[in-house]
């Protein structure tokens, strides 16, 4: 970190715990291969933490697909119906966002579905293809346990989420009812999948190698082309390839106690106060969601044992989340030895009278917190690298933490390239939309003929 010795002793030392060592993610990827292994066996499955579950996409694009296609984007921030039309080597996209209100992610499946339902209707009218029936691509981003390319049983909502009476259903059979409720529209569910395997599609359809799909937005997950054999829970019949796209379901990687030894109190308090304590605990270090209210608390603690701002805080600081992710993107954005960005930032939080000696302290923890994520979410890229012992693999990547953060990309490939094995070469890819226009590619490869 940025002039390093400027930092107050104190605050340096109690934030060591959150300094991971190589060590420390070598037993990380031990666990997590074992973890796995565990979703992937027949046997271990059921009781295994980290699910990895079949997403019945055997193929990747080559970039030949062409249609049209319709595709719902649900599970973030974010709800998107888009219209996309594939031709040789070209896509085009027209989509529209529509809200989520609070009180339907927190409502009944029949209300959520209904409003998807409506979302859909409104936009076919816009554009005038109601009365055509398309098919529909629909990346739902929670786990979800799939029967088949187009049968997914949601297991646990996830990133805020919690609509009654979905948990145990067939989401896509709950979206036909709810269009059936209409009856205005049709359409034909080709594909379900999760925005994982809607990145490495869209990645993949560009770039060959690409054979890893990773999330770091709300959430973190990632999916990756495993050998059918490997893959026991696997139950279609081969169309060729041998291999079968991987949704791991990473997010829930220490729900058993497996990353209590890097947790930490800022990671605990995090967990209590969401609506799903206990899980995701993986994703709660490095994602999104959480990493602005990990960095926020930190600040808090520190306040209070006189560390920082003269030990006077404010509401705003002393206030759970509002302390957005976004900020750390922007504090560590200043060049080294700038605090531009950090002092609005702290003013706009009611802490005029900080001081730079503040303001180094206060980057030096957000780039911790930061530098935690980047490393653990580049431990387990390793461990996927290391599991598929494929010589040259381009791993597709979206999320805006990833995106925006000024420095994620540098430290994921400085990481995984001290933790991966030699021999094999990697690079990280941005990927564009792929929750959309993968969505439209799962369709495609899908309904590919052979
Ligand atoms: P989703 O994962 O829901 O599809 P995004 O990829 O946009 O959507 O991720 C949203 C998350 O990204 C939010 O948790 C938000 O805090 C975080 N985020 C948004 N802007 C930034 C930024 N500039 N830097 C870091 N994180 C950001």
């Amino acid at each position: 970190p940025d002039a390093e010795n400027e930092i107050t002793d104190e605050i340096r030392e109690k934030c060591q715990e959150l300094i991971l060592s190589n060590a420390q993610l070598e037993e990380y990827k031990k666990k997590l291969l074992n973890d796995l292994k565990k979703g992937l066996g027949k046997a271990t499955h059921p009781t295994s933490i980290v699910k990895c579950f079949i997403t019945y996409v055997q193929d990747l694009p080559d970039g030949s697909e062409t249609g049209k296609f319709l595709a719902l984007d649900l599970g973030g921030t974010n709800f998107r119906v888009l219209l996309i039309e594939l031709s040789k080597n070209h896509f085009e996209m027209r989509s529209k966002i529509f809200a989520i209100p609070q009180h339907i992610m927190l409502g009944s499946g029949e209300q959520l579905f209904d409003h998807i339902a409506d979302c859909l209707a409104k936009f076919a009218k816009d554009e005038k293809i109601q009365h055509e029936v398309l098919p529909l691509g629909f990346t739902f981003s929670f786990p979800l346990m799939q029967k088949g390319l187009t049968k997914g049983i949601l297991e646990r909502w996830t990133k805020g989420f919690n609509c009654s009476n979905v948990v145990g259903n067939d989401v896509v059979q709950m979206l036909k009812d709810a269009i059936d409720r209409r009856g205005d529209i049709q359409i034909e569910v080709c594909a379900i999948l999760n925005d994982t395997t809607g990145t490495l599609m869209s990645c993949a359809w560009k770039n060959r190698y690409c054979k890893i799909g990773l999330i770091i937005g709300t959430g973190t997950n990632a999916c990756y082309v495993e050998d059918q054999k490997n893959a026991e829970m696997f139950d279609e019949p081969d169309r060729g390839s041998g291999k079968v796209l991987i949704n791991c379901e990473w997010g829930a990687f220490g729900d058993d106690g497996a990353l209590d030894f890097v947790r930490t109190q800022y990671d605990r308090e995090v967990d209590e106060h969401t609506v799903n304590p206990g899980k995701q605990l993986h994703e709660k270090m490095i994602s999104g969601m959480y990493m602005g209210e990990l960095v926020r608390l930190a600040l808090e603690r520190f306040t209070n044992e006189g560390l920082l701002f003269g030990g006077k805080g404010s509401d705003q600081l002393f206030t759970r989340d509002r302390f957005y992710t976004k900020y750390v993107s922007e504090i560590e954005s200043d060049p080294p030895g700038t605090f531009t960005n950090c002092k609005e930032i702290l003013e706009e939080l009611g802490l005029k009278h900080a001081t730079e000696q503040d303001c180094i302290n206060v980057r030096y923890v957000c780039e911790c917190i930061s530098r935690r994520a980047a490393h653990l979410a580049s431990a387990g890229i390793a461990t996927l690298l290391n599991k598929m012992k494929e010589p040259r693999v381009t791993v597709g990547i979206d999320g805006s933490l990833y995106r925006f953060h000024p420095h994620f990309h540098n430290l994921m490939m400085e990481k995984i390239s001290e933790l991966v094995e030699p021999g094999i070469v990697f690079d990280l890819m941005l990927s564009e939309d792929g929750s959309g226009r993968g969505a439209a590619l799962v369709a495609a490869v899908a309904s590919r003929k052979r």
